[in-house]
């Protein structure tokens, strides 16, 4: 296998599997994901990590398809949820809940308690309320909560203002000033457990710089936390490394692994395990949406190519303008226009490519690149359209792991007044 979305014969492949017949197969919109992408992705992680105190948790959010999950917990993965509902599907993916992390910052009550009773590892924490909050559900489980706290560095991950979670205009984590309080208040507090700390600066990240920048605070809070009395068992650097979409040239995996536990070994702090939480790098290019063109709607300002999947199901470029490749599955030899690649909901934000030079007729199938994270799992059913359909390949074979929603399960749950 080359790439694991190539060109075979004038035809795109998922691995060895010809995507114009999935598309015939199963129908478009549809998400195709490459196993071995996956494994790959997960891989240049787990050999980086190898032989230092250093683990993986993959943030379930990015995409939190049970297959998908299944296949790096079968890898060993720990992961990094923000709901009940990811911590219900990472175990049932056969994660095991000592290597769950709970992160997010609006915990509530009983989400506490059902990640108390599973055991998960960790709490990753945002304000005293917070705090407060588990010490008290803990308290009436009679268990001790172990926390970290997201601390927030403020610095600039230097990406999207939607994405960026690190300056203290973000909701997220403890502001660093307060940081060191913060944990003496949690030391207080008998049914919580200090055990690590935590920063997540922000997503799409492409330079290694903001995180050494967050690192190295971090690491400085340590010392004093630790001279406060409390021990730091663990520093979780977050996740957010980039990928490449169009033309960003992120750091390799590896490289970035080895250039984060080689500052915090710099700083004296190598005894410390350290905890990734990668979402997007693992899954974005292990994902494809494929979807189908109705219409060509030729006009004298743009031209319209309307495709069958719409913002419901890919909300990124409506969201954030963000910029998705899009390739003909079996590309034509004709001169190419250049069209709006736009969906059919009834938004103008409604699209997923501007100005894209293909040579197009009604009914072919595209791909839309790089949608394996923050595609599926951020799809709605705006319009009464039922979600796409989940594919994974897995060398010569599709599996449908996930089904196509129908209208009827979008209605089960609604009732008329009867009077
Ligand atoms: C979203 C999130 C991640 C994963 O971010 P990516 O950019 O997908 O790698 C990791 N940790 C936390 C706390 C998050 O909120």
């Amino acid at each position: 296998m080359s790439l694991p979305f190539d060109f075979a014969d004038g035809v795109l492949h998922a691995e060895r599997v010809s995507l114009a017949s999935l598309a015939e197969q199963f129908g478009t919109p549809l998400y195709v994901y490459s196993r071995a992408a996956l494994e790959t992705a997960y891989g240049a992680y787990a050999n980086a990590c190898a032989g230092r105190r250093a683990t993986v948790h993959v943030a379930v959010k990015a995409n939190s398809n049970l297959a998908v999950l299944n296949v790096f917990a079968r890898a060993g993965a720990g992961f990094d949820i923000v709901s009940a509902g990811e911590l219900t599907r990472a175990l049932k993916a056969g994660a095991s809940a000592d290597k769950i992390v709970f992160s997010g910052v609006g915990k509530t009550a009983d989400e506490m308690r059902t990640a108390l009773r599973v055991g998960v590892k960790c709490f990753n924490v945002e304000s005293i309320p917070e705090l407060d909050r588990l010490n008290t559900v803990a308290g009436e489980l009679g268990l001790r909560a172990p926390v970290s706290l997201r601390v927030n560095p403020d610095v600039d991950a230097k990406t999207h203002p939607y994405i960026s979670t690190g300056l203290k205009s973000n909701k997220f984590g403890v502001a660093f000033e307060e940081a060191r309080a913060t944990y003496r208040s949690a030391a207080r507090m008998k049914h919580l457990e200090v055990i690590g700390i935590d920063c997540h600066i922000g997503s799409q990240i492409t330079q290694i710089s903001p995180y050494l920048d967050a690192l190295d605070k971090v690491l400085e809070l340590v010392t004093q936390v630790e001279s406060d009395g409390a021990t730091i068992h663990h520093i979780d650097v977050g996740g957010g490394l980039g990928i490449r979409y169009d033309d960003e040239e992120p750091p390799e995996i590896g490289a970035f692994v080895r250039a984060i536990l080689d500052r915090i070994a710099e700083r004296g702090h190598a005894h410390r395990e350290v905890l990734f939480e990668p979402g997007r790098s693992l899954v974005g290019n292990a994902g494809v949406l494929l979807t189908r063109v109705e219409y060509l709607k030729p006009g004298s300002a743009k031209n319209f190519a309307i495709v069958d999947a719409g913002m419901n199901d890919l909300a990124r470029p409506s969201m954030y303008q963000a910029f998705h490749g899009i390739d003909a599955v079996v590309p034509r030899k004709g001169a190419a226009s250049v069209y709006d690649i736009v969906g059919p909901v009834c938004e103008s934000g409604d699209w997923l490519g501007r100005d894209r030079s293909l040579a197009l007729e009604a009914g072919d199938v595209l791909a839309v690149r790089s949608a394996g994270a923050y595609g599926f799992v951020m799809s709605s059913n705006y319009n009464t359209r039922p979600r796409a359909a989940e594919i994974m390949v897995d060398g010569d074979q599709a599996h449908v792991v996930r089904a196509r929603e129908t209208v009827e399960q979008l209605l089960a749950g609604e009732t008329i007044l009867t009077a």
